[in-house]
């Protein structure tokens, strides 16, 4: 089983507030939108990206591959699939900073963290306990949708 974020580009506008949400969820503050930007000396960097072509815009972020190249390429095993939550996870402690992964995904889904600690950052589901990611919850036209599924073979 896995899960993960799929956008109808049909109805995402680009405003960007899945990337404001996933912010504010990643901070010291996950419930107040103002504090995260205006308190939060390191602000986090959004787990997901929204890419723009015209009128056509698009929320970008980890697919939780059946065959990650993310997983194949880190050098240090950080990053591995958590069978349980059904979703591609950092073990923050065994990360160097290397960003061979960063290179290694197809979807640029994962991104250096900024500050002293270097380490990979990517869609964690907000904690992948089950409950609605921050994004999904917070789009204003329901372009984002979690959705879960059975890997073949
Ligand atoms: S980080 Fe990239 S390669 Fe790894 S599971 Fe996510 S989308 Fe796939
Ligand atoms: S940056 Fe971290 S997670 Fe990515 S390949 Fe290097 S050690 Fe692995």
């Amino acid at each position: 089983m896995r899960r993960r974020i799929v956008c109808n580009f049909d109805v995402c506008i680009g405003c960007r507030l899945c990337e404001v949400y996933c912010i504010t969820s990643h901070s010291r503050f996950p419930h107040d939108v103002l504090k995260a930007f205006k308190l939060d000396g390191q602000r986090p960097v959004p787990r997901v990206t929204v890419e723009e072509e015209g009128v056509l815009s698009f929320s970008v972020s980890c697919r939780h591959c059946q065959e990650p190249e993310c997983t194949k390429s880190c050098l240090t095993g950080a990053l591995q699939l958590d069978a349980e939550l059904g979703i591609i996870k950092v073990e923050e402690e065994r990360c160097i900073g290397c960003w061979t992964c960063v290179v290694a995904c197809p979807y640029g889904a994962i991104r250096p963290s900024p500050g002293e600690r270097k380490v990979a950052v990517k869609c964690d589901l907000c904690g992948g306990t089950g409950e609605v990611p921050a994004c999904v919850a917070n789009c204003p036209n329901e372009a984002l949708r979690m959705e879960v599924w059975v890997e073949e073979g």
